[in-house]
């Protein structure tokens, strides 16, 4: 068996694996796609010491950096049922049964795609899910703001320090946000809020360039001109796998204490599929680090 599996491979799951690994471990790390989300991106700025890279380098530097290390890699490998026994049961979906002292869950999220035309053609090229990352790269351009819950509002306020101006588009006859969030984003010179409104297609040529929607009262379609969409209408924690074993919260994320501990003795979880409330690769990063140090204690302890 392992001392360590890590469930992800990630950057939260890398970093725990390399983390375990340089304790002198027996540490295994399963991952359907090495890498996670960070493959999906294009320019990432924000990796502090790193001025520019793209998501395809830093996943190959993970990975090369995880190889530095004696760490079993099982590349194309799901995990599909969690069984706390004497040991850890990890149940891949080829039916084998990995089995560890600890392991720690970094399978990460996704984000919630609207799925009209333009939106996966434009990613990258105007059509972006993190402002965070991305919102920079809009400096002085008009862009919008699909959703108008919690994180499309907190984005669209966000994004007003920095864009031209932001137009705010959601289905509902009313934004789901928290009115604080609401009157803040009311007292924005340069934002403009579209409710009962229906994306209907993202246009572009070779990048975005504007954006069609249907007013859901009238049934007119309209056109705005963009230069960028952040489509912010949820994120999705990859862990219904875990049903009835791990504790989650109402979003699905693991619950995490301080030590990267969940609720079952020996598990640990790190990065975006916890509740940690901001997603990012350095965060994850470093949750990584976090749990692996926990479970690490739960080893010498147990
Ligand atoms: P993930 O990166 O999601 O990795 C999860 C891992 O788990 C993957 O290997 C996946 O295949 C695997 N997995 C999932 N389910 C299972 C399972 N059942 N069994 C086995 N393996 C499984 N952050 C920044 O800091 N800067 C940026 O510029 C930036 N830009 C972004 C752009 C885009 C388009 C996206 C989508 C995200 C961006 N982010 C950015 C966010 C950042 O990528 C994430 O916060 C970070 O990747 C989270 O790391 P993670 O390891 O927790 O999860």
């Amino acid at each position: 068996p392992f001392d360590i599996l890590v469930v992800g491979g990630g950057p939260a799951g890398a970093s725990a694996a390399i983390y375990a690994a340089r304790k002198g471990l027996r540490t295994g790390i399963a991952a359907e796609r090495f890498g996670g989300q960070v493959k999906d991106t294009l320019g990432i700025e924000n990796f502090i010491t790193v001025r520019y890279t793209e998501g395809p380098k830093l996943a190959a530097n993970l990975e090369e950096h995880v190889k530095e290390y004696p760490i079993d890699v099982m590349k194309l490998q799901r995990g599909r049922r969690l069984e706390k026994k004497e040991l850890i049961e990890i149940e891949l979906e080829n039916g084998a049964v990995l089995k560890s002292k600890a392991v720690i869950l970094s399978t990460g999220a996704r984000w919630r795609n609207i799925g009209v035309p333009g939106e996966a053609e434009f990613k990258n090229k105007g059509v972006a899910y993190c402002p965070h990352c991305d919102g920079p790269v809009f400096k002085g351009k008009p862009v919008a703001v699909i959703g108008g819950g919690n994180s499309g509002i907190e984005a669209a306020i966000d994004l007003a320090g920095i864009v031209e101006h932001v137009t705010v588009l959601e289905f509902l006859p009313e934004l789901k946000a928290d009115v604080v969030l609401q009157q803040r984003l009311y007292s924005l010179p340069n934002v403009t809020v579209l409710k009962n409104v229906q994306t209907k297609e993202i246009t572009g040529t070779d990048k975005v360039n504007g954006l069609s929607y249907i007013d859901r009262s009238t049934g007119d379609v309209h056109h705005l001109k963009l230069q960028g969409v952040f489509i912010l209408i949820g994120l999705i924690p990859n862990t219904d796998w875990l049903d009835g074993t791990v504790e989650r919260n109402r979003f699905g994320e693991i619950i995490v204490d301080s030590r990267g501990a969940t609720n079952v003795p020996g598990v640990f979880a790190a990065g975006d599929c916890t509740n940690t409330p901001y997603k990012q690769i350095i965060i994850a990063m470093g949750s990584g680090a976090n749990a692996a140090l926990g479970a690490f204690d739960y080893l010498i302890r147990n």
